[in-house]
């Protein structure tokens, strides 16, 4: 079965999970600008990064067979930092152009602090002036729910903001609610330690599933694997859910809300 991991930080793994991916199923990735694990000094450093998301791993990806997309931002860890994020986001209107890049993501806030709330509202500021799709990090832990509440509250503040164009992602059991009743895509992140496990993911799908939920790896370059993607599918699976319904969530849902930029060319499929 064809399928797609909506966030994963493709720059961070190996050929081997190139590999592992394209045998298990895996047709695109879409992957988020996100922190490198330390602080970059330089808006020359982003740009960097930036090339390497929208021209290089794309050829890498292809080598696999898997279609290869990604997001620009400034991401939340680094955004306290905001001369440099403001010159980092002077950056982005030229990368949005790109023939792979699908949005701004993965904007959103890390300790909730002023700092990052001012940058994040900068970027949701850009994305509604050039209509962007948006993807959403959420924080982790003691700071998710309070996070989750300040971000979903900007967004609906902002009446340009559709929230069908906007993912929100590493929900939880306690955020989920704040996503799908304001209307937002949910995306549940499954990683083999901390967040949600393959279980706890299948538990959530029953919960709320199919409509506007996506399920991802997010594998960079900490304890994760693009195999989270498919243990998730193969917990539900177990539970007696048939192959059309896995297609709906781990195909179909992805195409949906991608489907909104002109660059995704794959459809849902019956
Ligand atoms: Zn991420």
């Amino acid at each position: 079965m064809k399928i797609i991991d909506p966030h994963i930080h493709c720059v961070s793994r190996t050929t081997d999970d190139y590999l592992y991916m394209a045998r298990s199923g895996v047709v695109a990735v879409s992957e988020p600008a996100f922190w490198a694990g330390f602080d970059r000094t330089s808006a020359d450093s982003f740009y960097d990064y930036f090339r390497h998301l929208a021209d290089v791993e794309p050829k890498r990806a292809a080598r696999y067979g898997i279609q290869h997309f990604s997001w620009v931002c400034v991401n939340a860890k680094e955004a306290d930092n905001v001369e440099l994020s403001r010159e980092v986001i002077r950056l982005l209107p030229e990368f949005l152009d790109r023939p792979t890049v699908l949005g701004i993501g993965e904007i959103g806030l890390n300790k909730n602090t002023p700092n990052e709330i001012a940058i994040f509202e900068e970027q949701v500021d850009l994305a509604a002036k050039t209509n962007q799709l948006i993807l959403i990090h959420t924080p982790h832990l003691a700071d998710k729910h309070k996070g989750t509440s300040i971000i979903v509250d900007i967004l609906k503040n902002d009446r340009r903001i559709r929230p069908e164009r906007v993912l929100i992602d590493h929900c939880e059991e306690h955020t989920i609610r704040l996503a799908r009743e304001n209307g937002f895509w949910a995306g549940l992140t499954i990683y083999p330690v901390s967040k949600v496990t393959p279980q706890r993911g299948a538990d959530l799908l029953e919960q709320f599933g199919p409509e506007m939920i996506m399920v991802n790896s997010a594998a960079d370059w900490g304890e994760s694997s693009p195999s989270m993607l498919t243990d998730t599918m193969l917990e539900y699976r177990r539970r007696g859910h048939d192959e059309r319904a896995c297609r709906e969530i781990f195909y179909n849902n992805p195409c949906r809300f991608f489907g909104q930029s002109p660059k995704w060319k794959l459809k849902p499929e019956e």
